[in-house]
């Protein structure tokens, strides 16, 4: 199967070939011919997949052919990420797929300057990532028309709920022309996402791809067992034992992710941390310098970790296992992408042990421990926080919901087209 096979047009084929990639994806393979065919789809993906292209290049090719108009341009695609991040990076992958096309792309988030977006947002622009809260602030201004819109795509849809964003989402759906093609993909489908899925889509096309991190092809797991006080020491000791030059960390809290990156930097290596208390100008210099090697270790939190695209990176450390398991798999995800080889290294202390047993439980396997000489656990250290890490555990699942876990089985809901859909959104 090749991209021309899919039925994408001449220069969406010379944009794909320059960027090298000689096959489409399992999920582009499905995703491409569907969109073309104007449907809505439900996509159980999430990144490393190539799901961004799996929907930019056909909607590139959509909105290229109906293309009449002159003069103003409205919006005429709408894609909603969770984080700024995401938002940029899925930015950038329709300006490099479009860069032969004439149409014209955006983004908007916050944390920046909202007067040279509103600039660009009047000269006109085809298509707009945003993030929910930003787009609702342009809204407001009256500086965005969302009412010729006839794409809209929520991208990690389950990341948007979980960080609270699912009353911007129904205000924005709202707004929308009722006739439109919907494209909704998600790593996870809890309850609220099928509930969402059900008033968004109609009979979508639905689209699984094998979970690579489950079977983690192409993902080397190891852990190290190693006191909580001496992981620092141990990290700071792989790092330059082992020359790793781009190396992604994850920390459970944002003050742990800037505590481990100054004592990075006091060890001598070239640390940032990246998390939501940071300005979104820290947040892109510090990606930009990881990208172009300046930095060689990013610390980062869960959340804005998500969705960050860097190439062929090599190693993810986790300095502490989350407490959700199913972000283990979101954080080994940043490796190995694309058919890249990739290390996944957990340090883990004798609190974490639960921890580690959800997630062998969830990725059905058991991840193999090394022990790395120097560095062995204190057999004297008793698992005294356990029951801590235990209570901890739960408050926070039940927080942000039991859902987590049910999303990892996969089950895709089942839709019963037209009677059960709620035209709510529709008819405004
Ligand atoms: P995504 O899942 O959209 O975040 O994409 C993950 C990575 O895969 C990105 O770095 C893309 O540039 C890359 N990618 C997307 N499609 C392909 C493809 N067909 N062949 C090789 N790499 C790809």
């Amino acid at each position: 199967m090749s991209f021309k096979d899919l039925g994408l047009s001449a220069k969406l084929l010379r944009a794909v070939s320059e960027q090298g990639y000689s096959q489409p994806t399992p999920i582009q393979i499905k995703a491409i011919p569907a969109v073309i065919k104007g449907l809505d789809i439900l996509a159980a993906a999430q990144t490393g997949t190539g799901k961004t292209a799996g929907f930019a290049l056909p909607m590139l090719q959509l909105l290229n052919v109906k293309k009449t108009e002159k003069g103003f341009r409205p919006v005429r695609a709408l894609i909603l990420t969770p984080t700024r991040e995401l938002a940029a990076q899925v930015h950038e992958s329709f300006m490099t797929y479009g860069q032969h096309l004439d149409l014209r792309s955006t983004v908007v988030f916050g944390g920046v300057n909202i007067n040279p977006q509103i600039k660009i947002l009047r000269k006109g622009v085809d298509i707009l990532v945003a993030t929910p809260g930003r787009l609702l602030d342009h809204v407001g201004q009256k500086t965005l028309d969302l009412s010729n819109v006839e794409i809209l795509v929520l991208d990690e849809a389950d990341r948007m709920l979980d960080m609270g964003f699912i009353r911007d989402i129904r205000k924005i759906m709202a707004l929308l022309p009722a006739d439109r093609q919907n494209l909704l993909f998600s790593a996870t489908f809890s309850r609220e996402i099928k509930q969402l899925a059900d008033e968004l889509l109609n009979s979508p096309v639905l689209i699984e791809v094998a979970r690579r991190n489950t079977a983690a092809e192409g993902i080397a797991q190891v852990i190290h067992h190693v006191d909580k006080k001496r992981k620092r020491e141990l990290l700071s000791f792989l790092i330059g034992s082992r020359n790793w030059k781009q190396v992604l960390v994850f920390t459970r809290t944002k003050s742990g992710a800037n505590r481990l990156a100054q004592q990075l930097e006091k060890d001598g290596i070239n640390a940032a941390a990246i998390h939501g208390n940071k300005s979104q100008g820290a947040r892109t210099r510090a990606l930009d310098n990881f990208k172009q090697g300046v930095v060689r270790v990013l610390v980062a939190t869960d959340i804005a970790s998500r969705g960050l695209d860097i190439d062929q990176l090599p190693h993810v450390v986790n300095f502490e296992l989350p407490h959700v398991p199913e972000d283990y798999v979101h954080r080994i995800g940043r490796t190995g992408r694309a058919g890249n080889e990739g290390e996944a290294v957990s340090l883990v202390c004798v609190d974490e042990h639960k921890l580690l047993r959800d997630i062998e439980h969830l990725i059905k396997r058991k991840v193999s421990e090394v022990v790395i000489k120097g560095y062995e656990p204190d057999p004297s250290i008793a698992p005294e926080a356990i029951e801590n890490g235990r209570q901890k555990f739960k408050g926070k699942r039940s927080k942000s919901g039991q859902n987590r876990n049910s999303g990892m089985g996969m089950t895709l809901p089942r839709f019963e087209t037209g009677k059960k859909r709620n035209r709510k959104f529709k008819n405004k």
